[in-house]
């Protein structure tokens, strides 16, 4: 059974990543922030049958990356996915962006995606054969990683210059971690999403509303409006990708990132 961690998994695309993961087989490790949220996950995947624990972790925090990865490693000895949901936005006027802001956005987004890879990759790399590690190529993969960019990571933004750039950071660093680790036959990629209905969704939303004097729900239809499907991403949609990208069927898929986005995104 294949040992799959989903960071940000107590809510959102993390959730629905989380219960696709687990119904394709998986254990799974739903981490998160708000350890309830993350409780209540695993909780739903062990009464529909299939298997998940919670965990704390701050992703942050390189501490706390690096103790939550020892816990998986001592009570299943091995990881074999990683999902990273995890994250936060904020919408502000480019020049109001405080030094604070940045920090928080940066050192969630996009510090805690590298240092969770490599938190991961070591233990990837513990478990892949020497002649392959010697060959420098395997016929399959030894690890899949999914980073969760955006299309927002696509090109500059006014109104979330901070998360834009994270998002801009994490196409690069899938990259390069796809690049450092190709040896190890360890896949990693990245899917960008549009608008995925979330909490996440819902405070855009608000916070809009309050920049630009809008009712609730006005920007969205007006985003919505926009994407050539018609209508905002389910986690279930975003899931389905990661399941793709988790899946031996991606096996010669690595660096990339794919707009999972109702076609809002051509390039
Ligand atoms: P969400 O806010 O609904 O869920 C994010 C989860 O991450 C929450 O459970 C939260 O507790 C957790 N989290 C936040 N900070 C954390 C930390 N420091 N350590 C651990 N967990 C933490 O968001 P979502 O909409 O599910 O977004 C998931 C990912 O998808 C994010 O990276 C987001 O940028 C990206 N994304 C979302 C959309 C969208 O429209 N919802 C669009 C593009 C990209």
């Amino acid at each position: 059974m294949k040992i799959a961690i989903v960071t940000g998994g107590g809510q959102g695309i993390g959730k629905g990543c989380a219960i696709r993961l687990a119904k394709d087989g998986a254990t799974v490790c739903v981490m998160d922030v708000q350890m309830d949220k993350a409780e209540e996950v695993a909780a739903e995947i062990q009464s529909g049958g299939g298997t998940a624990d919670a965990y704390r972790v701050d992703v942050s925090d390189v501490q706390s990356i690096n103790s939550g990865v020892r816990t998986i490693v001592e009570k299943h000895g091995r990881i074999d996915i990683l999902v990273q949901s995890a994250g936060v936005v904020q919408n502000k006027p480019f020049l109001e962006v405080s030094e604070a802001d940045w920090d928080r956005v940066i050192d969630i987004n996009e510090k805690g995606t590298l240092f969770f890879i490599q938190a991961v990759a070591k233990i990837m790399i513990d478990h892949v054969p020497q002649e392959v590690k010697d060959r420098g190529s395997a016929d399959h993969s030894h690890g899949k990683i999914v980073n969760i960019s955006s299309i927002s990571g696509r090109r500059g933004r006014e109104y979330h210059v901070h998360y834009a750039a994270s998002k801009a950071a994490i196409i690069s660093l899938t990259q390069s971690a796809a690049t450092a680790l190709a040896r190890y036959n360890i896949n990693v990629n990245a899917i960008a999403p549009s608008v995925v209905h979330t909490p996440m969704w819902e405070q855009v939303d608000r916070e809009k509303a309050q920049m630009f004097g809008l009712p609730i729900g006005q920007s969205s239809r007006e985003f919505i409006e926009r994407i050539p499907l018609k209508r905002a991403g389910t986690p279930e949609d975003m899931a389905a990708a990661v399941s793709f990208l988790c899946s031996a069927d991606s096996d010669y898929i690595t660096g990339q990132t794919i707009n999972v986005d109702g076609g809002y995104e051509m390039d």
